[in-house]
């Protein structure tokens, strides 16, 4: 039986096209700021998304890391979705490494943080307080099932943090999903944000890597943080290489994701006892829940034993996301060994 592997977008293999590129990849010190390839990619990730400056980072958690270092002193207090990311899966780096208070406020059910929420967190001057320097949104909102924040939601909240002199980033790792999802340029969607990261290596595809976009002054000192960490790489054009096919290529073809997972969810949808709400699926991630009786840990290892990875997620939920190596075929196929697992449960 065909394994079909629905756990992340992050399963998928380089391309033919990235294996060549990278294997052609002119190179050099990148700690000098002298490898070409990533210069390269740096340059068309900024253009991209409209910012003057991006950084190449090993991955969405280094790049979300160093946007906190950078914004923020330690004792600050950084407000973010209590569903983000940043705050679940990101090993508390921010209050670890970057010394500051995560305070969450709960994220909408699309992902949104409620406007008046984020005011009302918002710290005013008082000598017993923390400062409040940093909020942080999530486009598309992953624990949200991949929801998309529209540009005039980020606009709006954007606005009311800078006015009260917060700085904003936006943590992008499936920004061009999102981008895909409105049918609008990322940079119409990350235009009032300060600093914005996204991951070549999920649905792009590439490898390795993540790039950190803002002004030219906060890349200057992302670039200090980053060496700080450990992330001051070498000939790393080598994996970059990779990265420009996945930006200039495989933006476009992620509809195709969204697509299937339309497909995979209307299709779970019609077996009895599943719960799952088609019309909620924005992008690329489809969450539902097993029929009553059943806990999502059990019936995600009858899936497994059916050789359907997707895991649990919080609660009774169990995530599946859609990805190049998941075909229209294996989404049918999935279907049919899923509703084979609930009859037999039943
Ligand atoms: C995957 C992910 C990250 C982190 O990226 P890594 O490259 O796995 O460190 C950050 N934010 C979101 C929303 C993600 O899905």
């Amino acid at each position: 039986m065909k394994v079909i592997d629905l756990r992340s977008d992050t399963i998928t293999m380089p391309t033919e096209e990235m294996r060549q590129a990278m294997y052609k990849a002119e190179v050099g010190d990148d700690v000098y700021v002298e490898d070409p390839t990533i210069n390269l990619l740096e340059e068309k990730s900024a253009a991209m998304l409209g910012k003057e400056a991006a950084l190449f980072t090993v991955s969405g958690t280094m790049s979300n890391l160093i946007a906190v270092l950078a914004h923020t002193r330690p004792g600050d207090e950084i407000i973010l979705g209590n569903e983000a990311h940043m705050l679940v899966a990101e090993v508390g780096g921010a209050s670890a490494l970057g010394g500051v208070i995560m305070r969450n406020i709960p994220n909408e059910i699309d992902g949104r943080l409620e406007l008046s929420l984020v005011e009302q967190t918002i710290r005013e001057e008082n000598i017993h307080y923390p400062r409040t320097t940093l909020l942080c949104i999530e486009n598309t909102q992953n624990r949200c099932g991949g929801t998309v924040l529209t540009a005039e939601y980020t606009v709006a909240v954007a606005d009311l943090a800078h006015r009260h002199g917060l700085m904003v980033h936006l943590d992008g790792a499936r920004i061009f999903n999102a981008a895909v999802a409105l049918g609008v340029p990322a940079k119409r969607l990350v235009e009032p944000v300060d600093s914005v990261s996204f991951c070549l290596s999920k649905g792009l595809s590439a490898p390795v890597g993540s790039l950190l976009c803002g002004s030219g002054r906060f890349i200057n000192s992302a670039r200090k943080w980053r060496k700080m960490l450990g992330g001051g790489m070498r000939q790393a054009g080598v994996i970059a290489a990779a990265g420009i096919v996945a930006i200039e290529k495989m933006v476009d073809r992620l509809a195709e994701d969204h697509a299937n997972a339309k497909m995979l969810a209307i299709g779970l949808s019609q077996i009895p006892g599943i719960v799952i709400y088609p019309d909620r699926i924005q992008t690329n991630i489809v969450l539902f829940e097993p029929p009553t009786g059943v806990t999502p840990q059990e019936f995600s290892m009858r899936m497994e034993t059916s050789q359907i990875l997707a895991k649990p997620y919080g609660g009774r939920r169990i995530r599946a996301v859609l990805n190049r190596m998941v075909s229209g075929e294996d989404i049918k196929e999935t279907l049919e060994r899923v509703g084979q697992i609930v009859r037999e449960s039943a």
